[in-house]
């Protein structure tokens, strides 16, 4: 320990109130939170290059290679899918297809202004930043090790860790050698052509998605259901629109090899239903099965911190089994991993820290979406679960198909599909019967997903029940209306799609 309490004026004997090792969503938000209530702080941030020597800047995963790059090129397919829209409201316009160096290289620009705002931030608010990896030499004291080898050892009152994830890779033959992940794909910097996405959740369909928007051939190879904890209804259409829309998926299979054959990676598919195996020729293939906690390097065991074996940490108000040691974000087993919730942690926990605060991180009624060429927006529960959880006959789902008005005009066709097809939009709404119908579950399928879902979280929180929903005025017209106008139950067997105007 690098000096005693009584030698500094915090009166606890070490260099720094707070260290917090990962300078992510959640560990800039603690950072700076606990520095604006008056505490010193350190945060250090470090990355390890990807397989395929991809580094990148200050911010963590979504601003690098998360969320922000993903839903830039997700709105790259969006526009492109809005030329043939565009063209029956009298516009001339051809899609002469896309750049994706230029893509890439204004979406990196941007990233690189975040990367530099948020250095500026830590230093605006008095936070040190340490670019250098961070390990426990015991519960209060941190090694700092910068890229060149150099060491520091730095000690605090209180420790967080929000050290985030990355990518989990196979361990079948090659798949290192052959295969890129959400770290490289996008600051790819040539496009990536025939594609195969491996996983079928979050990160898999919307990389899918947006390569499949942007005008690539791509597959999905799916090992067992879409989107696992979702609601299946919703991941069922999800999938319906995408592969209507071009999208391949090759299902109940997994990868057994991947070679090199010049440019080209073969993959060898394995057929879990059959067992039969047959070989595939891409020119990218994209790993996205889930990710791995950072915790594995960060010397847990000097510091006593004893992890879930998943490598993260059950921590009741975000604090591990020892009291000076803290965890938010992507290491919290059993939390959503998103940002807003990692950003929400770390500030509430410092405030708590550091201000006397006493409200603890609400992990209910967190909504999200997957930005899939049709978006889809939820919150609360899914049907199964309010099922499991209220009983089938407490539970009522009531559905609509619609299609929106911006929609109305074109008439396009795609391979012999329409592009925006009547009813391909879909909504759903569960309530509790047994408590005064109280909205338990909100699914959203169709255009500006996010933003649709984003205040009806807000009705929830409030415990809004389907009376409430049903007396609240529509704005008309749009599609978020249709939320307030719900009258056909899923029990009812009454074909809930809209014909005509
Ligand atoms: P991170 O943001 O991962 O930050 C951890 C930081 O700590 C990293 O910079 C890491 O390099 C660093 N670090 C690791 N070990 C050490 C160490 N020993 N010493 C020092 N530094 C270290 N969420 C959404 O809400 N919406 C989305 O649309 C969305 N899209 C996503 C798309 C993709 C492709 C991915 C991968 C994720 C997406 N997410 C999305 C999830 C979101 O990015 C994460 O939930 C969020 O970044 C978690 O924040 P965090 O602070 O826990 O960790
Ligand atoms: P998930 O852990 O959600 O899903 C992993 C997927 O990979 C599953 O489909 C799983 O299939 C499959 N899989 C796992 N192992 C194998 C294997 N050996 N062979 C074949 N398939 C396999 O991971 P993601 O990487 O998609 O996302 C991680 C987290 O990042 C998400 O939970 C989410 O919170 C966050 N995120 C948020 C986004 C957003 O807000 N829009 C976007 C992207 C990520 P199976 O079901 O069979 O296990």
């Amino acid at each position: 320990m690098a000096e005693t309490a009584a030698d500094t004026p915090m009166g606890h004997g070490y260099e720094f109130d707070l260290v917090v090792i990962g300078g992510g969503s959640g560990g800039l938000a603690c950072s700076k939170e606990a520095a604006k209530l008056g505490a010193k702080v350190a945060c250090l941030d470090f990355v390890t290059p990807s397989p395929q020597g991809n580094v990148w800047g200050l911010g963590g995963t979504c601003v690098n290679v998360g969320c922000i790059p993903k839903k830039l090129m997700h709105n790259a397919g969006i526009l492109g899918e809005s030329f043939s829209d565009a063209r029956e409201f009298g516009w001339k316009v051809n899609n002469e297809g896309h750049d994706w160096a230029k893509m890439v290289e204004q979406i990196q620009n941007y990233i690189g202004s975040l990367n530099w705002g948020y250095r500026v931030a830590l230093r605006d608010n008095n936070v040190e930043y340490i670019n250098a990896k961070g390990a426990f030499e015991d519960a209060h004291t941190i090694v700092c090790t910068k890229k060149n080898g150099k060491t520091r050892t730095i000690t605090a009152d209180k420790v967080v860790i929000a050290v985030g994830g990355r990518p989990k890779y196979l361990g079948v033959e090659g798949d290192k050698e052959c295969c890129i992940t959400s770290d490289d794909v996008f600051s790819l910097p040539k496009a990536p052509g025939k594609t195969l996405c491996v996983g079928a959740s979050y990160i898999s369909l919307e990389t899918a998605g947006l390569l499949s928007a942007l005008g690539y051939e791509v597959s999905v190879l799916v090992r067992s259901v879409f989107l696992r904890g979702f609601d299946s209804e919703m991941a069922e259409k999800i999938v319906g629109h995408m592969e209507s829309h071009g999208v391949r998926m090759i299902r109940s299979s997994v990868p057994t090899k991947f070679e090199k054959d010049g440019d080209k990676t073969k993959v060898t598919i394995k057929n879990s239903d059959f067992g039969n195996e047959i070989v595939e020729e891409y020119d990218t293939v994209v790993i996205a099965v889930g990710r791995d906690p950072c915790t594995g390097d960060l010397g847990l065991e000097k510091a006593g911190v004893v992890p879930h074996k998943s490598g993260k940490f059950e921590a009741k108000d975000e604090q591990t089994n020892v009291p000076n040691i803290y965890a938010v974000g992507d290491v919290l087993e059993q939390r959503q991993e998103l940002t807003p919730v990692a950003i929400q942690a770390g500030q509430l926990l410092a405030r708590r820290l550091y201000a006397g605060a006493t409200a603890s991180m609400d992990y209910d009624l967190v909504p999200t979406t997957v930005f899939t060429p049709l978006e889809y927006g939820c919150v609360g529960m899914s049907e199964e679960l309010a099922a499991e959880t209220y009983g089938a006959d407490n539970t009522e789902a009531y559905i609509s198909f619609f299609k929106p008005l911006e929609w109305q005009l074109n008439h396009e066709e795609h391979n012999g599909v329409p592009v925006r097809g009547d009813n391909s939009c879909y909504l759903k709404l569960i309530t509790n019967t047994a408590d005064s119908e109280r909205v338990v579950g909100l699914h959203y399928l169709g255009p500006n997903a996010g933003e649709v879902v984003q205040g009806y979280a807000v009705a929830m929180k409030c415990g809004a029940t389907k009376a409430q929903f049903d007396t609240t005025v529509g704005i008309h017209p749009t599609v978020s209306e249709e939320f307030t106008i719900l009258s056909v139950t899923k029990r009812s067997g009454v074909d809930a799609q809209k014909k005509g105007c």
